[in-house]
């Protein structure tokens, strides 16, 4: 029997605040099983599909986007907080519910040869992921293809992405927020 990946993940109500459902993977990356098969279960839709580089959202999906980028076999890009990497750096800001958040990646790090495979834990509203795709295409890349653990499909942000030109794939959902 496949390996039922959505009864790994545990829901904490009420974090970081009253009302919020909080999709915890720390189960599903503590399970050895599980966390193998997550990231071959990404890494086996992108296969074969000329992708250069693998880029994780900080912090989450570095955890992912990491496993993948070495499945696939290409090097991965850290998009971090702003401030955090030592070289030059281009910056992208981004709404959230209150105030600015800015994410960064090095300058240098790709062009217009580059096909990009963007990796997170989890898209709810698609803000920080759309602002990543602003990121990374600035440089020249390609991003046609963004993979989640988790898609919360009622907030949206899926349906985001593919209006920017971004093809999402997710292995679990959950409804509701
Ligand atoms: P968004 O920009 O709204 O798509 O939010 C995506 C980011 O916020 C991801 O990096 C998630 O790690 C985190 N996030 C948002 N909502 C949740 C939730 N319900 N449970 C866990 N993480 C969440």
């Amino acid at each position: 029997m496949p390996l039922d990946l959505k009864a790994l993940v545990r829901t904490i109500p009420d974090y970081p605040k009253k009302g919020i459902l909080f999709r915890d993977i720390t189960t599903l990356i503590e399970h050895p099983e599980g966390f193998k098969e997550s990231i071959e279960r990404i890494a086996s839709q992108y296969r074969g599909r000329g992708v250069t580089h693998v880029a994780g959202i900080e912090a989450r999906g570095f955890i992912f986007g990491a496993g993948v980028a070495i499945a696939l076999g290409v090097g991965f890009i850290p998009i971090r907080k702003k401030g955090k990497l030592p070289g030059e750096t281009i910056g992208q800001n981004y709404a959230l519910e209150y105030g600015v958040d800015t994410i960064e990646i090095h300058a240098d790090v790709l062009d217009g040869n580059d096909k990009v495979l963007l990796v997170d834990d989890l898209i709810a509203t698609g803000g920080t992921a759309i602002a990543a795709v602003g990121l990374l295409r600035r440089t020249g890349a390609s991003v046609e293809n963004a993979a989640f653990v988790i898609d919360l499909p009622d907030l949206g942000g899926a349906d985001k992405l593919k209006a920017e030109g971004v093809a999402v794939t997710a292995l679990i959902e959950f409804e509701g927020h």
